[in-house]
């Protein structure tokens, strides 16, 4: 077994029309993220957390910012490299589990489809993946509604015996 710990906070990119893509899905009611690729912090702290437990280093690492490569791209793409990676590695995802802290939009509604976009980048039944929304209390950058950031902790099982 083997665990990993990702986090990630981006700010909101105020005057972008597109929505807010957080798991993979696109939530109305804010705008995208700043960030060199879609800026899904979500997806971010989990691809994180799968490159610290198969002992990878870092999102940065595989992916550095300012790549054109990777301008704009969906961050799920991101992850179903990442998993490729995990996997190539004789590892297998046993569950992740996600806090996301944002003080907007209402995130609740949209959970459920965050756990399947999520489960289905890993290529894991949605069971084996669970998100969380909190807000920050008002306190802070991400309280008054900047930004968001979400902490992704990832179990992998050793098929190597
Ligand atoms: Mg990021």
């Amino acid at each position: 077994m083997r665990v990993g710990h990702g986090y990630d906070v981006h700010r909101f990119r105020e005057g972008d029309e597109r929505p807010l893509r957080l798991g993979g899905v696109d939530v109305p009611g804010a705008p995208r993220l700043e960030g060199h690729s879609d800026g899904d912090a979500l997806l971010h702290a989990v691809i994180d957390a799968l490159l610290g437990a198969a002992g990878e280093g870092d999102i940065g690492r595989h992916f550095p910012p300012g790549d054109p490569e990777y301008h704009d791209i969906d961050s799920r793409e991101l992850l179903r490299r990442v998993t490729r990676l995990v996997l190539s590695h004789g590892f297998r995802v046993r569950n992740v589990d996600i806090t996301v802290i944002a003080e907007r939009p209402r995130l609740q509604p949209h959970i459920l489809a965050m756990r399947d976009s999520v489960a289905l980048a890993l290529g894991v039944e949605p069971r084996f993946v669970n998100v969380k929304a909190t807000t920050n209390e008002g306190l802070g950058a991400i309280g008054a509604g900047d930004a968001v950031a979400a902490l992704a902790v990832a179990l992998l099982t050793d098929e190597i015996p």
